[in-house]
């Protein structure tokens, strides 16, 4: 069976400041289904805004934020275990620091924990550590932590699921002739350059670190999936039906 990185971002599982439990919904049931076909492994953001359904704090701070998101991520764990249930899948919660993919003995131990969860069945829902990871949460993204996780746990390609539907030839904020790019064989040094720039408040990425996560996957012949997070439809028939429709495939 194929093994599936899932990685989403803050922007598409938060509504304002909460988390959307209609995103959420959607995305659990296309992981049930997913799950038929592949293992999946989970990466999600999201900790900090499911803070902000329990404690009345500002994110003004790294203290604060940290305080969100440790509230909010036993908050987000207990939203996807009550949606999986549904399904009759269990979730099971792993927090790693980029540390963790550089100690070799770290990174088996992690390894032989998702092989185990995958071959039960269950979903591993992957996070930053945010208690020592303090530079996730000040310029933090998921999107190298996924990369990561695709490479050194065996997954056979990351997908992120992304406030916009795929890479496009210029800024599609700023340029509204700006096309979408299919497939892209690799990166031009220049773009992995490109000044890092968070969509909103809440994204803490942008495209930039998407495409160093691509990169990094492509340099080790793996391959990556950029499509929206907001309406699922290029995803399911990217992984479900076989057919690529939108999104851009990263692959050499
Ligand atoms: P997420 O929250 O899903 O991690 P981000 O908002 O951090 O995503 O990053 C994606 C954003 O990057 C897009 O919404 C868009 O505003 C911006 N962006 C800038 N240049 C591009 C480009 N060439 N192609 C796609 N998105 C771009």
């Amino acid at each position: 069976m194929k093994r599936v990185v899932i990685k989403v971002g803050s922007h598409v599982l938060s509504d304002k400041d909460k988390i959307s439990e209609e995103r959420v919904g959607n995305l659990c049931s296309f992981l049930a289904k997913l799950m038929q076909k592949y293992e999946v492994i989970l990466v999600s953001s999201g900790a900090i805004s499911a803070g902000g359904h329990k404690v009345n704090i500002k994110k003004d701070s790294v203290v604060n934020r940290q305080i969100l998101a440790s509230v909010g991520q036993a908050y987000l764990m207990e939203i996807y275990s009550d949606i999986m249930v549904k399904y009759d899948i269990s979730v099971a919660q792993i927090l790693l620091t980029a540390r963790d993919f550089d100690s070799r003995k770290a990174t088996a131990h992690a390894k032989n924990l998702v092989d185990g969860l995958c071959k039960n069945k269950i979903l591993p829902i992957i996070n930053e550590n945010d208690a020592t990871a303090i530079e996730e949460i000040v310029f933090g993204d998921n999107d190298s932590l996924s990369a990561n996780v695709a490479y050194y746990f065996n997954g056979d390609m990351l997908v992120i699921l992304s406030d916009i539907d795929g890479y496009y030839d210029d800024n599609p904020n700023t340029n509204k002739n700006a096309k979408i790019r299919p497939l892209v064989p690799s990166l031009k040094k220049e773009e992995l350059e490109l000044k890092a720039d968070a969509g909103s408040e809440f994204g803490t990425g942008g495209i930039v670190t998407k495409l160093k996560a691509a990169n990094f996957l492509l340099n080790n012949n793996k391959s990556m999936f950029l499509t929206s997070g907001f309406d699922l439809k290029d995803a399911y028939s990217f992984l479900l039906d076989g057919k690529k429709i939108g999104g851009t495939l990263f692959k050499r």
